[in-house]
């Protein structure tokens, strides 16, 4: 059976690529009724930030990606790698045991000193098969001095023993077979003097032990995974090893460089999933307070990296569940567009029913003064035009709240061009109406134009500007039927004023 995770560092507010990694293993995993999971990977405290950890789950639940594992209250603690340091341990101590990793003393301050003398000679320095032998370690060491270090609780870290010139292969699922040689490599880290283990170490324990099948994962860890490989090796666990398939980057719309969470304030669209205060206190909009239905983003994220082999591009969750495969999977990075963002909201809002979409309105956004009729009837009519849920709402307070929402310059302009008998004429008209179906109103409105011999064109602006105040907006038989008669009336009256 499929047993994959998503395995977020909480660090920050998690960004799209985050999601689509969730994604992507949540739509892998359900296609043959298998395992999601999810693990907090929280070993690097220093950077752990500590409303990351409710935004992840946060996400998911709006999305309706809920993981099997990991995700009730009590999961959630088991799950959580900060609180799974004693498990760690013991597989440390198998590979000092082993040989496959050793014991280093060297302080920060040394470490730096000599990678400062390395640097100004020109050669970047790091810590492998080659220099740990001038280093202080349980290799360099009588092994009493070790003993003594230990014994007096010298800060000390472990680190994996790479043997020079060894080539490490793996099979990715996308991008075919991967060798890298440990020449290329550090010794790397595995459990760090404050007693936390490191990325490397956590993950693949956890991967055994949790036992995941195949690791899906941004294309920023394969240079991770010869750590991961050899450390399955050295375990003793290659039967257990993963298959691994890393996901190609995001791009920028121009397709220059990777997206990063800085690039929403420079294209001016979402790069995170939910709204979030940043370091510098302000509000920063994700995808739901723009207006994306959680679907929608969802099949948007999906089409980033992924396609159908077909001309198909608005998919529900369940279809993608159907078709999602791997090896559709592209290797190159996939660059993201807006307006495709955009086009595939709407297309989703438009197939949305109008049942489903105030009830979602009507729980995820504060709505001041709810008239739950008048904002129905104004989702049936704004559904099939809109791009975002937003603008649904914008178009309610203009209905609602008409005198606060006026655009003063377009009302302005509009209203010295309002011809009054007309407007007179369309009172009274509707004055006698009895039927305020949307299919009357339709019918009502075309006849006054036809009976009158008026173009619409003659009278629209003007009439949108009393009725809504604003030039965008549904048609103006629309907002009749969503105003009702008695509202329409009263916003007619207005050219008594004037
Ligand atoms: N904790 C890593 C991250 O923040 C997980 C990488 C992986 O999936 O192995 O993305």
């Amino acid at each position: 059976m499929r047993r994959v995770r998503f395995a977020p560092s909480p660090t920050g507010p998690l960004h799209i690529g985050g999601v689509r990694t969730a994604l992507y293993n949540y739509l892998f995993a359900k296609q043959e009724n298998g395992k999601f999971l999810i693990r907090i990977e929280d070993t690097d405290q220093t950077r752990t930030v500590s409303y990351a950890e409710n935004y992840i789950f946060e996400t998911l639940e709006w999305l309706g990606l809920i993981p099997d594992e990991g995700y009730n209250q009590e999961e959630r603690k088991q799950y959580k790698q900060s609180n799974r340091k004693d498990i760690y341990k013991q597989f440390v101590d198998k590979l000092l045991e082993s040989g496959a990793a050793y014991i280093a003393f060297d302080t920060q301050e040394e470490l730096e000193h000599i990678r400062e003398l390395s640097h100004k000679s020109g050669r970047q320095w790091q810590y492998d098969s080659i220099t740990r032998q001038y280093m202080r370690n349980s290799l360099t060491l009588p092994s009493d001095e070790v003993e003594k270090l230990l014994a007096s609780n010298t800060p000390h870290v472990v680190r994996l023993k790479l043997d020079r010139n060894e080539e490490v292969r793996f099979d990715d699922l996308i991008r075919g077979t991967v060798v890298f040689n440990t020449s290329n490599l550090d010794d790397k880290i595995l459990f760090k003097s404050d007693g936390m283990p490191t990325y490397h170490m956590a993950n693949v324990v956890d991967d055994h032990l949790m036992n995941i099948t195949h690791v899906i994962r941004g294309e920023e860890w394969l240079p991770s995974t010869p750590i991961h490989v050899l450390l399955y090796l050295k375990l003793g666990l290659k039967d257990r090893m993963p298959k691994f398939a890393h996901l190609p980057l995001l791009l920028r719309p121009d397709g220059n460089g990777k997206l990063s969470k800085r690039d929403g304030e420079k294209y001016g669209f979402p790069v995170f999933p939910l709204q979030f205060i940043s370091e510098n206190n302000v509000l920063v909009k994700g995808y739901k307070e723009t207006g994306f239905l959680p679907q929608a983003f969802i099949n948007m994220l999906a089409l980033l990296g992924w396609n159908p082999g077909t001309e198909q591009e608005i998919f529900s969750l369940e279809e993608l569940i159907q078709q999602f495969s791997i090896d559709r999977i592209s290797k190159s990075g996939a660059k993201f567009s807006y307006d495709k963002a955009l086009w595939i909201n709407h297309n989703h809002i438009k197939n949305s029913s109008t049942e489903y979409l105030f009830d979602y309105i009507v729980k995820n956004f504060q709505i001041e003064n709810l008239e739950k009729e008048l904002l129905f009837r104004l989702i049936e009519v704004d559904k099939i035009r809109v791009n975002l849920i937003t603008e649904i709402l914008e178009d309610y307070r203009s209905c609602i709240d008409y005198e606060n929402n006026i655009d003063k310059e377009f009302f302005n302009l509009q209203i010295q061009k309002i011809n009054k008998p007309i407007v007179e004429n369309l009172i009274e008209n509707l004055q006698k109406i009895n039927d305020e179906s949307k299919s009357h109103i339709d019918e009502f409105f075309k006849n006054f134009l036809n009976t009158n011999n008026i173009k619409i064109g003659s009278i629209g602006l003007p009439l949108r500007a009393l009725l809504l105040g604003k030039k965008t907006g549904p048609s103006i038989s629309e907002i009749i039927y969503v105003l009702g008669k008695n509202l329409t009336i009263k916003r007619l009256e207005k050219i008594y004023e004037i």
